[in-house]
């Protein structure tokens, strides 16, 4: 463990850091991204990639357009009309805002957690089941398996396993959020988005996803959205800082926690963002 983070921007935390990150492959670049919701120009010419198999974090103040870009990654905004998006989110060579992939397809293989995931008003099991169900026909067996290999992944196994048969809607805020991970594990897809995944969790909670997000890691390639300045330290292997729609910094975590070149990142991270 080395401090990665500049002490005179009240960073406190002690974080890994974590070279080689920015050898990994790429798996999603983005190219001259334009995103608008009505007039609203949410997203401007967007430019940079996302390495395979680790931790990319979006920082910045509200509104600056997070939440957006990984509703462009998964093509939720097909659901909107007046919404669209204009340039490349190029994922494995395909074109993900040129349509190329059916966004059933596209969901099933870019994973998201909502900011308030909400299970599905039926049993912890069926959660899990449910979406696999649409893609693949599995036998009893092999369900039940499926069902418990996502449940210890998101490390809730331990919490669920004498339960699987009653409402998820029972479970705590911090199980329900775990309960979305392992829900969004189970369709198998390539990358996982996670929008603001603790931010109504308790510091235990809270420890136990950050936990939960270095082992998925090792499988899935993550983008997670957060306020959370040491989350995102901790976390992260590259971070990304957004301003009112534009990039304007990214790079390894521990190089732009440490020695951001904005004025607007360094403002953010220390506090003093008006
Ligand atoms: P927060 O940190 O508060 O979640 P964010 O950085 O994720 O914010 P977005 O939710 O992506 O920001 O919003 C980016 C911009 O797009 C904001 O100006 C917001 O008001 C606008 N916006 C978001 N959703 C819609 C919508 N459905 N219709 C119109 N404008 C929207």
């Amino acid at each position: 463990m080395t401090s990665a983070v500049d002490p005179n921007l009240s960073m406190s935390t002690s974080v890994s850091a974590k070279p080689g990150a920015p050898d990994a492959p790429t798996k999603i670049q983005v190219n001259k991204l334009n995103f608008y919701y009505g007039q609203n120009h949410a997203l401007k010419n967007i430019n940079f990639t996302i390495p395979e198999k680790r931790v990319t974090a979006m920082i910045g103040p509200s509104g600056c357009g997070k939440s957006t870009l990984l509703r462009v990654f998964n093509r939720m905004y097909d659901l909107y009309p007046g919404q669209r998006a204009e340039g490349e989110v190029m994922f494995d060579g395909v074109n993900v805002v040129g349509k190329d992939l059916d966004s059933t397809v596209v969901r099933s293989r870019i994973g998201m957690v909502f900011q308030k995931p909400t299970p599905f008003p039926m049993s912890i099991y069926d959660n899990i089941a449910f979406g696999v169900r649409l893609h693949e026909s599995l036998s009893k067996s092999q369900m039940d398996e499926r069902v418990e290999s996502c449940l210890r992944k998101a490390a809730i196994w331990e919490e669920t396993k004498d339960r699987l048969h009653t409402s998820a809607l029972g479970m705590s805020g911090g199980q329900q959020q775990r309960l979305c991970i392992a829900r969004t594990i189970a369709v198998k897809p390539e990358v996982i988005l996670l929008d603001e995944p603790t931010s109504a969790l308790d510091p235990i909670s809270t420890s136990k996803i950050e936990d939960l997000i270095d082992e998925l890691k090792q499988e899935f390639t993550i983008v997670i959205v957060t306020h959370n300045m040491q989350q995102a330290a901790r976390c992260a292997d590259r971070t990304a800082f957004f301003y009112l729609g534009e990039l304007v910094e990214v790079g390894p975590s521990d190089v732009i926690f440490t020695n951001p070149k904005e004025i607007k990142t360094r403002d953010y991270i220390t506090g003093r963002f008006g």
